[in-house]
């Protein structure tokens, strides 16, 4: 029995949609994200897919890297942390909009650019932490509460100058105006233990080695400290405390990815970008870095469950970015670093 002439069309259709996928189907990803937390999972999309995805990962330099390509870069997609980094590949003309129903449903505005050019992957939470030997529970619940003379001699944080920092800071700005912020970030220095340096888990070791009481540092750090016999025993010295619980909730920044402007594969680099938003690449990705997802309804890794619900500033991060340079600015002008 021989075919219909429709179905033989549609055979040689699929055939011809087929053929194309096979021989270009690749994306071209530059990661500053560690393999380690993104390769399970682009695996998982090259699985379900078929289509290859290279990755070149680096600490530094990516975005420079991709301003000199140009036109011939043969990135597709960004992948990166923090609210300022998205920021600054928009800046430079480096990133193409896109938006389909899927981003938009999945990714909560607040977390992603009004014009699609950048889509926040994870969360993580910027906490007060406190040591559970000498701070009682309940002792200090608010980033305002730093800034209070009975904590003075009693706070460690990073730089400053650090993005985490510099994010935290613009958020002071975004919902207090920049005279109140300054104030806020003159008090928060006048009660600092020492100046700041190391990075947000040297905070932690602070702690507990008896430095100071009080710090500020990333969710995510939590994880990776208990994860590391060295630093095990500085990140149980410490209690999190979920700040501003009772008003706008805590400072959240994001980790994030953007479709460069020349993506030679911006099809294939879309459907990334959807599998990067779904259930499963959501799930998982959150769970390596006990990361919060930005889907909501995703199940969340067993430790960020362990310390409740967390109530996020909804302000979106794009108003958040806006201050950031003032904000870089207030940290010159209260000398915090001095
Ligand atoms: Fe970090």
């Amino acid at each position: 029995m021989s075919q219909s002439p429709v179905r033989r069309l549609a055979g040689a259709l699929l055939l011809g949609v087929l053929a194309v996928p096979v021989s270009a189907a690749e994306v071209n990803v530059y990661s500053y994200r560690q393999p380690h937390l993104i390769q399970p999972i682009l695996d998982e999309f090259s699985k379900e897919t078929g289509i290859e995805v290279n990755v070149v990962h680096a600490k530094e330099g990516l975005v420079e890297r991709l301003r000199h390509e140009g036109r011939n870069s043969p990135a597709d997609l960004m992948l990166t942390v923090d609210i300022g980094r998205l920021v600054e590949l928009v800046e430079a003309d480096l990133v193409a909009p896109v938006q389909t129903p899927t981003l938009t449903a999945d990714v909560p505005p607040q977390y992603r650019d009004p014009e699609g050019k950048w889509y926040g992957l994870t969360t993580r939470a910027r906490v007060i932490i406190t040591s559970k030997e000498r701070v009682a529970e309940g002792a200090i619940q608010t980033y305002e509460d730093l800034a209070d003379p009975r904590w003075k001699g009693k706070i460690c944080t990073r730089s400053g100058k650090h993005d985490y920092m510099v994010g935290l800071f613009a958020s002071m700005i975004a919902h207090h105006g920049e005279a109140d912020a300054r104030t806020w970030l003159e008090g928060v220095k006048s009660n600092l233990a020492r100046r700041p340096q190391g990075n947000d888990r040297a905070q932690a070791r602070a702690i507990k080695e008896g430095a100071c009481d009080v710090a500020v540092i990333n969710t995510y750090y939590i994880g990776n400290m208990l994860e590391d016999p060295e630093q095990k025993g500085w990140a149980e010295a410490v209690r999190v405390v979920y700040p501003n619980q009772a008003d706008r909730g805590a400072h959240v920044n994001i980790s994030g990815m953007a479709l460069t402007k020349s993506a030679p594969n911006r099809d294939t680099a879309i459907r990334l970008m959807e599998f990067l938003t779904g259930d499963r690449a959501q799930q998982m990705y959150a769970e390596r870095n006990v990361e919060y997802p930005v889907k909501p309804g995703v199940a969340l890794a067993p430790l960020l469950a362990s310390w409740g619900e967390l109530k996020s500033d909804e302000l979106a991060l794009t108003e958040v970015a806006r201050y950031r340079s003032a904000a870089s600015k207030l940290v010159d002008i209260v000398g915090y670093d001095d």
